[in-house]
């Protein structure tokens, strides 16, 4: 970040007790409102890498997502950028935000240089009608102004954002903050800047008093949660087979063994946009404030104080790019021809730049006239045909707190070695798994370390039920 230093900032309103600091809430206009409602957008990937970097607060950890992530790293997969970068499926609407703190850089497009052909392609490598390569980069034109109109918002200190309106009672509101006297709250405006971001997203991640450790620059430290299973039936269309090593003495699993359809579930919650994974559970992700901020986002008037309806359901319903589709799907993957590109041509103080829009099908007419529709050339490649993200047919283990690696049973006995743990403390279990396992590891990758024994907890008291 050396260099790149601004001085860009968001001012913050503060309502603060006198005494103790606390704040009550905080009052936010359109771009610290959007800042913080992009949270939804970011890919599980994208939090991990964040969250990892310096800011005021440090690094921190959340669960078992950290491990997951630099998991990524050791692994031979030609889509490692894919899952240490992955993009956001609402990059349209985050890159005219303020303070923007996810660095993945812009969704490349390419197209052709030799002639007019509408082809489009996510590489370099695809080839035109001409039998030329598709290789001149174009960007996407930013046509979204962010998500909320321009306004007053109410912000608590758990991070639920309400518009400032009649419809919300003002004073009840500072009764339920346990606001008694106007005279022992302060008011303080401190200036958001990315490094501020940062330190929100954390605490976001693991505070239920979000706005009071950024005012005080408290540290959020992550606190393991008891985990309570998601109450989602299993669907039959998705079944994974897997050994389970479990340690007697404590009951964990110390790592589960599978295919690598199992390492690429696991893998392809780095894809996941934070507002679909809370949508996935139920509204019950237990992370942080999220759970409360999302159902925040979406108990507010669309019509009213959204930008747009789809502006809202990018953040409520925010879907996987086609490209990270894979065989086995946990997340909602649109049909393909949901997107559509438009060739645009931007003219810059004479210099026509070639861009490319991208709606969603419904969300915007094309209105700019008869911009010519480009076609994306398979739209699923690099992972086509559904190969996955890992290389197959293969073995992979997953540990409990989610490191995903090739299997062998040499590298099997240097761990349980490692971890001195002896033959007669392990047990071994075969177990099936559906939709619901997956998403109570899911759930728990991002509470808990031990994700596996925690998602998988009720197969494991089967075993003592057997005995
Ligand atoms: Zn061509």
């Amino acid at each position: 970040m050396a260099g790149t230093q601004t001085d860009e900032h968001v001012s913050l309103k503060l309502v603060v007790n006198a005494e103790t600091n606390k704040v009550y809430f905080a009052e936010a206009g359109k771009d610290f409102v959007d800042v913080l409602f992009s949270f939804m957008t970011l890919p599980l990937g994208t939090i991990a890498r964040l969250i990892d970097k310096d800011s005021k607060m440090g690094p921190i950890t959340l669960g078992s997502l950290n491990s997951l992530y630099h998991s990524v790293a050791h692994l031979d997969t030609q889509y490692k950028e894919m899952l240490l970068q992955p993009s956001n499926s609402a990059e349209d609407f985050c890159n005219t935000l303020k303070l923007n703190i996810d660095d993945t850089g812009p969704k490349k497009y390419f197209m052709c240089t030799h002639c007019c052909s509408i082809l489009l392609s996510f590489t370099t490598l695809r080839k035109c009608r001409c039998a030329n390569n598709l290789t001149q980069e174009v960007f996407l034109k930013h046509f979204c102004n962010g998500f909320v109109k321009d306004g007053v918002f109410i912000i608590t200190d758990d991070l639920i954002v309400m518009p400032n309106s009649v419809d919300y009672a003002t004073f009840s509101l500072f009764q339920n903050l346990g606001i008694r006297n106007p005279s022992s709250v302060k008011e303080m405006t401190i200036n958001v800047t990315k490094e501020k971001v940062l330190d929100l997203l954390k605490c976001s991640l693991l505070s239920k008093s979000c706005l009071t450790d950024l005012l005080l620059e408290k540290k959020p430290t992550f606190q393991s949660s008891t985990f309570l299973s998601s109450r989602i039936e299993n669907d039959s269309g998705i079944k994974f087979k897997l050994k389970l090593v479990i340690r007697k003495s404590n009951g964990k699993i110390l790592y589960a063994q599978g295919e690598k359809d199992f390492a690429d579930m696991l893998l392809s919650f780095l894809t996941f946009p934070m507002g679909g994974v809370v949508r996935k559970l139920g509204g019950n992700s237990s992370v942080g404030s999220i759970d409360g901020l999302y159902k925040s986002i979406a108990d507010i008037n669309e019509n009213v104080y959204f930008m747009s309806k789809p502006a809202k359901n990018r953040l409520v319903d925010p879907c996987l790019l086609p490209h990270f589709k894979l065989s086995i799907q946990i997340l909602p993957i649109p049909r393909p021809s949901i997107f559509r590109y438009y060739r645009y041509n931007e003219f810059i103080n004479g210099t026509c730049t070639i861009r490319v829009m991208i709606f969603k099908d419904g969300e915007r007419e094309n209105s700019d006239g008869k911009l010519p529709e480009m076609k994306l050339l398979n739209p699923e490649t690099p992972i086509a045909n559904a190969e996955g993200f890992v290389k197959g047919p293969a073995m992979y283990v997953a540990t409990d707190n989610l490191v995903v690696a090739p299997f062998s049973p040499i590298s099997a006995l240097n761990f349980l070695n490692r971890l001195s743990i002896p033959f007669n403390d392990l047990k071994e279990k075969d177990v099936t798994i559906g939709l619901k396992e997956c998403l109570n590891i899911l759930k728990a990758s991002l509470t808990t370390t031990s994700a596996l024994t925690n998602g998988l907890r009720h197969l494991l008291t089967e075993v003592k039920e057997e005995k």
